[in-house]
């Protein structure tokens, strides 16, 4: 990819992408683009290749889940999908899935062949022509996925939210597609919380799992059932019991401030109120733990309990984004 950045001393630019103007812009790829877009771009990046690294898999469909619920009303979005429902229902059935039976049933705005390129560009689907029929069948990426989750009774949603975590972070990259801003906001909201560097600034959220003895290596999870099996088990005096014990506990989540939230979804133009409501609904952007609570307060700040893989995809986003822009030719 090329890239080449221009700065404008005492103007702003329009980015040819989102519309927004910037006083610094890049050239990729011959078209002048901002920052965020550039962002979207290494968003994009980390959805296409995660599925094959191990260290980023769970990750990237954990995060694809959010993206398909925040945009599964949105009826542009529903373009994107409907290719990988009506697979699965033809896989279903199994029966011969065609381009046909796609052409048939198309009621969307976008362009059929527009929404296919994509997932024949990113192996999810693959079409054979033989006998005047465009038969569909699995491209590589989708062969994978089959290997790896076809075990599991929950295997279709898997694929789905890959999918749709896949397309929605692809459309950032394309000219003509509408931005989905609400994506774009929290994407943003959470960058503000790991440098360019990819450390993480936001508070952990943790959650006590129990005591450890260090004498024998139990884990237990109360205190008290601890304190016993220390006294009793090691034959530890009850004023020494507390030296044998440590308490561990686990990240569930990262703290972002929900001012900062709002904030970002207010820049993009999203009512923080719909957002906030998908939270309730979905879960989005959560973690997944049910006993721990999704909001805290903190000093009297309020903050949400984001889930850890939102956090490991946009670390890996900002050390794409922090190679693109190291990348890039001075004018
Ligand atoms: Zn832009
Ligand atoms: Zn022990």
């Amino acid at each position: 990819m090329y890239i080449q950045q221009e700065v404008y001393e005492n103007r702003l630019r329009k980015c040819e992408r989102c519309g927004k103007y910037k006083r610094v812009l890049y050239n990729v790829n011959n078209m002048m683009i901002c920052s965020d877009c550039i962002r979207g771009i290494a968003f994009y990046k980390v959805f296409s290749e995660g599925f094959r690294d191990p260290s980023m898999r769970g990750d990237v469909i954990t995060v694809g889940i959010d993206l398909g619920n925040l945009t599964w009303l949105n009826p542009f979005a529903q373009a994107w999908y409907y290719p990988i429902l009506l697979w699965m229902f033809y896989r279903d059935i199994g029966m011969r899935f065609t381009v046909e039976d796609l052409k048939l049933r198309w009621r969307y705005k976008t362009s059929l062949d527009q929404v296919l390129k994509a997932y024949v560009e990113e192996g999810i689907f693959k079409i054979i022509t033989d006998d005047e029929k465009q038969t569909i069948t699995e491209g590589d990426a989708l062969k994978e996925m089959l290997k790896k989750y076809g075990d599991r009774p929950d295997a279709l949603d898997i694929i789905g939210s890959w999918i749709s975590g896949l397309i929605i972070s692809r459309l950032h990259g394309e000219s003509e597609a509408p931005d989905f801003r609400a994506v774009n906001a929290i994407v943003n909201a959470i960058s503000e919380y790991i440098d360019s560097d990819g450390n993480i600034k936001a508070a952990p959220y943790t959650k006590t799992v129990g005591y450890r003895c260090d004498i024998c290596g139990m884990l237990i999870p109360y205190k008290e059932e601890a304190k016993k099996h220390v006294a009793t088990a090691h034959r530890v005096p009850t004023d020494e019991v507390m030296n044998h014990l440590r308490e561990e506990s686990v990240s569930i989540g990262y703290l972002v401030k929900l001012s900062d939230l709002a904030y970002s979804l207010k820049k993009e133009g999203v009512k923080p109120e719909r957002f906030f409501e998908r939270v309730e609904r979905f879960g989005v952007l959560v973690h997944e733990d049910p006993e721990e609570p999704r909001v805290v307060e903190r000093d009297g700040v309020r903050y949400l309990v984001v889930d850890p893989a939102w956090f490991r995809v946009l670390v890996r986003t900002r050390i794409y984004e922090r190679d693109l822009l190291r990348s890039r030719t001075r004018a």
